[in-house]
């Protein structure tokens, strides 16, 4: 079999990453919006290490979980690749992929993992939303999405994944654009002004923060910006309207410094009764309904006693730090982002929170140091590339009872579960969250003891 040859394939599981599985004379192939069950003709569009990788021509037959319905871009946007599936059965594949990550990459054999906790909000519950500029045809300024595994803007007028405020801001600011003739970012030549629409939006309180992107340090106009922002009918109040400087031709999506055009820097949430101050810069869950009850299963998992020390490594704004501060005797933070420790420790002050304390430094530098602290629970929620080797060794260290980990990749969860279950720690529980519905992403929470 070779690129441009066409088969039929009965799809029989779903990878990591989404595509759909199945078996053409014997060879694996993946192909993307797919279900199990469904039968397909397809065309191999092309070969990577000994894997097929497939494009559907026509469906022969469609599981029952294939849906059609749920957004009209979903063939040539990247951003929702399990949106042909219903949520019950996302939920279930979701499971599926904890548990083979959890078994083939972490030797765990047999290990069951927990039904996937479903969102109350499966559609619309992003709190943030990052659209990239560009030019249409004419040359004139659209924003969208990113095709998948590209850079080809696919433009949008609106996305079901968050609330239709940012859709609105979106429009607003494209008009904007158009209207005073403002030049939109090249990748290729690094010449044009505005770059990338982020909106964040708080649930509880309704506020929101709109900050555009732009590759220079002044955006012309800046006060007719603001005002076509705030023209927006929306039941959001735009409390922070920023531009955010970033002339480096990377992925980044901010750069490092913003300029206030209107409000505040930050934006306020309440989560689990704790009021949260949110910068641009700091990391925030995405589904925050879904947060509290995530916080809530890492809680439950731990059980802590009311008078114990517990460490919080990879804190953010220290969500969890606040969450644990009720239950346990002391909280100690430790997080890289300078603005996120910031923010962190008004919280805990503003919120009376007088047992938790904030470090700034990587979780691989800090954790060393704090051995003497002498936690009896760790919980560590890292980015996607998972823990720090050294973090991890630190932890081994310290000895702790329990280890709550929080993770949003599978894979690295696996490979550190398989870590620290060679240093002494048993796998006790392992329960999938949903924070990302018609995704294949999945948050995981999983239970260690010692
Ligand atoms: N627990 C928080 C944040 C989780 S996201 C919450 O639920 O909101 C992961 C966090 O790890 C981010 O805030 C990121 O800035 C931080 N981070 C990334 N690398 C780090 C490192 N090496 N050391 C400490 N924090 C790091």
């Amino acid at each position: 079999m070779q690129a441009g040859d066409k088969a039929v394939i009965t799809i029989t599981g779903i990878a990591a990453g989404g595509d759909g599985v199945g078996r053409v004379d014997g060879a694996v192939v993946f192909v993307p919006g797919t279900c199990c069950g469904d039968v397909a003709e397809i065309i191999i569009e092309y070969v990577k290490s000994g894997c097929f990788y497939g494009r559907i021509l026509r469906f022969l037959e469609k599981s029952p979980h294939h849906r059609t319905d749920f957004c009209e871009n979903c063939d040539v946007c990247g951003g929702c690749n399990f949106a042909h599936m219903d949520y019950s059965e996302q939920l279930l594949v979701k499971r599926q992929i904890v548990e083979d990550a959890v078994q083939r990459i972490g030797g765990f054999c047999g290990f069951v993992v927990d039904k996937t906790l479903s969102a109350p909000k499966n559609e619309r519950y992003r709190n943030k939303m990052v659209f990239p500029l560009g030019t249409d045809k004419k040359g004139q300024p659209v924003g969208g999405f990113y095709a998948p595994g590209s850079h080809d803007l696919i433009p949008l007028s609106d996305c079901r994944q968050g609330d239709s405020a940012a859709s609105g801001w979106l429009s607003a600011a494209v008009s904007f654009l158009r209207e005073f003739g403002i030049s939109v970012y090249n990748e290729k030549t690094g010449k044009g002004l505005a770059r990338r629409l982020f909106v964040r939006l708080a649930e509880t309180t309704r506020e929101a923060m709109v900050v555009l992107t732009i590759n220079g340090d002044k955006l012309p106009h800046a006060e007719e910006f603001v005002k076509r922002l705030s023209a927006v009918k929306t039941e959001y109040k735009l409390t922070s309207v920023m531009i955010n400087i970033h002339k480096e031709a990377n992925n980044l999506l901010l750069g490092s410094q913003n300029k206030l055009l209107y409000g505040k820097e930050y934006i306020e949430d309440v989560l689990g009764g704790f009021s949260f101050r949110i910068s641009a810069h700091s990391f925030y869950q995405v589904n925050s309904p879904q947060t509290e009850r995530l916080y809530q299963t890492a809680l439950n998992l731990a059980a802590l006693s009311g008078s114990e020390t517990v460490l919080d490594l990879y804190c953010g704004i220290g969500t969890i730090s606040l969450f644990a501060s009720k239950k346990a005797g002391r909280v100690i933070g430790v997080e890289v982002v300078p603005q996120a420790i910031e923010n962190a420790k008004e919280n805990a002050e503003r919120n009376g929170v007088l047992n938790a304390e904030f470090i700034l430094g990587k979780a691989e530098e800090v954790a060393p140091k704090l051995k003497k602290e002498n936690p009896a629970v760790v919980f560590l929620d890292p980015p996607r590339k998972g823990a720090d080797k050294k973090a991890l060794e630190a932890i081994i260290t310290m000895a702790p009872e329990k280890i709550v980990y929080i993770s949003c990749n599978p894979a690295t969860l696996a490979r550190d579960l398989k870590f620290l279950c060679g240093e002494g720690y048993s796998l006790e529980k392992v329960i999938p969250v949903d924070m990302f519905p018609n995704t294949a992403h999945v948050e995981t929470v999983a239970l260690l003891t010692k």
